[in-house]
């Protein structure tokens, strides 16, 4: 899928030190080949692959420190802004109109209008502590009424009652109605599908959004159709004025192609993902998250983004320089511990990496945490620059003098001092796999 084929790509270049042009345009050969294979649209991966090239040959990505890295980060902010809007944040429903606010689902039949919309119901009710009430305008599947009625009532949530035989623009006026009756905040509106897009779905819909002048029409979309997904919204573009798309079964083996062409395609924000057959599966939208998840390093980038605002170049270069030559003193440990405290603490960290969770458990038990941080930081502090430079001067009675200058016990030191010799082999260890700088350091 898009993230394996990606993070392989990303591998081999994270793994090397300085890169060349011809390893970026080589590089993106295999995003542009990736993207494709999942089923993105091809003007879309061009556009992509084009921006994503210039930035990373443009800026000084090829001189920086962790080359790999930094296009890696171009690469997903790319992600971010091709699938969400400005900021990368979710967007959620727009409610900001007189109530009751039209919500109409338009869609295939079986693409998952029904079910979203009592997905959403339910949300409203139960996190916005909204009041919504729920039409079915679908009157060319048998039962298709029944079946909203039914999922209300598993989601408590009200449902227009159903008269037989009256046609959908007649429902959504009754509806309308009713909702203004009952002072609902919300009338959510699902429509009937067809196997194909035709001209009789497009002019229900037109029918129905005239009389119900909804706040928001969201397109529903499965996103295991890839490229069938795309024409979809090609056809219901401008024919109805859609204000975002809702993505479903992205529970399934989803090649992820779907959510990249479909924002390019409509010019509307992804506002929802369907992650399952249950009324609590769905999720808001979230930009960031699936770049993330597209790219398969979790939140690497934003470690990486912050790595580069506290760690200073030199600072890694010098220490890259002396891990080379299997040096890694109790200054170098000291550089780290502060940088660890800079970037938010070992329980930030934790949180970023799913490889620093185990380091943290392993740091816990060794009864190090943030306020051990700071205390390491004092014992180092005590010592001579000689100690520092070799620790193997630390004899017993060395040890009680640096213990009393920094108010801690001798048993710290000795933690400290087998912490530094624990980084140290971990550290001629990466120096055998093929060095990573600077940060590879906290992470081994
Ligand atoms: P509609 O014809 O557009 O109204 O589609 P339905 O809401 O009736 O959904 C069709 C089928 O897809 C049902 O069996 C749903 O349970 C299923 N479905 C809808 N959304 C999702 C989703 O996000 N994940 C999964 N796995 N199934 C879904
Ligand atoms: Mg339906």
């Amino acid at each position: 899928n898009l993230s394996d084929r990606l993070g392989n790509v990303f591998d081999k270049l994270r793994g090397r030190g300085a890169l060349s042009e011809q390893d970026v345009r080589e590089a993106m050969r295999e995003v542009r080949i990736a993207l494709l294979e999942a089923d993105v649209s091809l003007p879309v991966v061009r556009r992509f692959v084009d921006a994503v090239t210039d930035k990373a040959i443009g800026q000084d990505v090829l001189k920086s420190v962790t080359p790999g890295q930094q296009v890696v980060k171009i690469v997903n902010d790319e992600l971010v802004a091709m699938l969400g809007g400005a900021d990368g944040e979710p967007e959620g429903l727009n409610l900001a109109a007189k109530p009751p606010v039209v919500v109409m689902m338009v869609g295939l039949q079986g693409s998952g209008k029904t079910t979203t919309t009592a997905k959403l119901a339910r949300m409203l009710r139960m996190k916005q502590g909204k009041k919504p009430l729920m039409a079915s305008l679908d009157v060319n599947r048998p039962a298709a009424q029944e079946q909203l009625a039914v999922l209300g009532q598993q989601a408590e949530v009200a449902t227009l009652p159903i008269i037989a035989g009256q046609q959908p623009v007649d429902i959504a006026r009754r509806a309308m109605e009713s909702a203004r009756l009952q002072n609902a905040d919300v009338l959510l509106l699902d429509t009937a599908g067809r196997l194909h897009v035709d001209e009789a779905l497009m002019a229900e819909m037109k029918a129905i959004a005239g009389v119900s002048t909804p706040t928001e029409v969201l397109l529903v979309v499965d996103s295991l159709t890839g490229q069938d997904a795309v024409n979809v919204a090609q056809s219901f573009t401008g024919e109805v004025p859609l204000t975002g798309v809702v993505l479903t079964r992205m529970d399934g083996d989803a090649r992820g192609g779907a959510a990249l062409s479909m924002r390019h395609v409509t010019g509307k924000p992804i506002k929802f993902a369907g992650t399952g057959e249950k009324l609590d599966a769905i999720e808001a939208f979230d930009p960031k998250r699936v770049a993330g998840r597209i790219l398969g390093m979790g939140d690497v980038v934003s470690l990486v983004e912050r790595a580069a605002e506290t760690v200073k170049a030199e600072d890694a270069e010098r220490l890259a320089k002396k891990m080379a030559k299997g040096q890694f003193d109790l200054d170098d440990l000291r550089m780290q511990l502060k940088q660890m405290q800079q970037m938010g603490g070992l329980g930030m960290l934790a949180g970023m990496l799913p490889g620093m969770k185990k380091a943290k458990a392993a740091m816990a038990q060794s009864g190090m945490d943030d306020k051990v941080l700071v205390h390491m930081d004092a014992i180092i502090g005590s010592m001579t620059a000689k100690e520092r430079r070799n620790p193997a001067l630390l004899n017993a009675k060395r040890k009680k003098r640096v213990a009393a200058g920094s108010g801690t016990q001798v048993q710290d030191v000795n933690k400290l001092l087998k912490m530094h010799q624990e980084m140290s082999r971990a550290m001629k260890q990466i120096k055998k796999m093929g060095g990573l700088k600077g940060l590879g350091a906290l992470f081994g």
